[in-house]
């Protein structure tokens, strides 16, 4: 995946202007009539209707009371079914996205299933957790489509990844990224030659549809790039994301993978042989990326050559692709014993 990553300048993006990150001062608010309005109506239907004007007064103060109260509860009702979806309660993503299971669950089991291998040696329970995660992530996100039509599952097999990337984890939005692009094939940016199979800027996460697929469907070269740009997704939302949207306990973990990978990283640039795709020497965060594709696709083989390095992932990851329960610590990943 030469160059595949760059956080790129918005000025530098030309041929991409029209996809930045729409802003959150984008969003409609549908508001209640002001109060004033509601007042003023209150005040001709008093005119037209009687002399008393004690009793027209107190009815007055009542209607408009009324009136007060019911455009404050019609407002807060409607505020959290309008709020920018990052800024919703815990549970009430939740609770749409375990709607959307209900209605389509069977569906994207299915393609999950059939099209990401991890996902199909999950038990139930897990696969459950999944399911509802990935549903989540597909709200979150916004997905623009580069000379693609958009089908559903595309949204569905994309979350999967980011989902598995951070399966042992409590949190997994990644909110630094609130667009996903998805793009037919491999691409280019005007500012260099470089042919693209995806990236990860500050404008979102670009994937290539036709390479995200072939990654699933060989889960044993080591090479997948939904997986591999999942990756640089993790590590730039927990250091350039909102610090109290990410786990600080996960940054800490992920600096200690740098102090540990740092040696292994060195040794493989002077040429050691290894098994990780030479991609891997071009900088650390590539070494990053490619420990990950091959972390999932080969673990076994990974945690004979480099148990050290592995072993690293797992505590990093909270979880070990060769243990059919996955995760390692339930705390970690935000799972309640019963
Ligand atoms: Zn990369």
């Amino acid at each position: 995946m030469p160059g595949d990553t760059t956080i790129t300048p918005v000025t530098e993006s030309a041929g991409f202007t029209d996809y930045y990150i729409s802003q959150k001062g984008d969003t409609i608010w549908v508001q209640p009539p002001p109060p004033g309005e509601a007042y003023q109506q209150s005040q001709r239907h008093n005119n037209a209707a009687g002399e008393s004007k004690s009793m027209d007064t107190a009815d007055l103060a009542i209607i408009f009371g009324i009136f007060i109260l019911l455009f404050a509860l019609a407002g807060r009702k409607k505020k959290e079914e309008e709020l920018p979806y990052a800024e919703r309660s815990p549970e009430s993503r939740r609770k749409q996205a375990e709607e959307k299971a209900m209605e389509h669950g069977a569906v994207y089991d299915e393609w999950l299933s059939s099209y990401n291998p991890y996902y199909k040696g999950l038990s139930k329970d897990l696969r459950e957790r999944f399911l509802l995660r990935t549903i989540e992530f597909a709200q979150a996100k916004e997905f623009r489509f580069h000379e693609i039509e958009e089908e559903d599952y595309m949204l569905i097999l994309i979350s999967g990844a980011a989902v598995q990337m951070t399966f042992g984890l409590r949190n997994f939005l990644m909110d630094y990224f609130p667009v996903i692009h998805i793009i037919r094939k491999e691409y280019t940016l005007h500012h260099d030659n470089e042919t693209y199979y995806g990236h990860v800027s500050r404008n979102g996460i670009y994937i290539s549809w036709s390479h995200f697929l072939a990654g699933y469907k060989d889960y044993s070269d080591s090479v997948n790039v939904g997986l591999h740009e999942m990756a640089h997704a993790v590590s730039y939302d927990v250091f350039l994301g909102l610090q109290d949207r990410h786990d600080r306990k996960f940054k800490q973990r992920l600096q200690e993978f740098r102090l540990e990978g740092g040696p292994i990283f060195r040794a493989l640039k002077e040429g050691d042989p290894h098994l990780l795709d030479d991609y891997a020497t071009t900088n650390f965060d590539e070494f990053w990326a490619v420990c990950v594709e091959t972390f999932f696709e080969n673990p076994e083989e990974f945690r004979n050559e480099e148990p050290g390095l592995y072993q690293s992932i797992c505590d990093l990851l909270n979880q070990d692709p060769t243990r059919p329960g996955k995760i390692i610590d339930k705390r970690i990943a935000g799972i309640r014993e019963t």
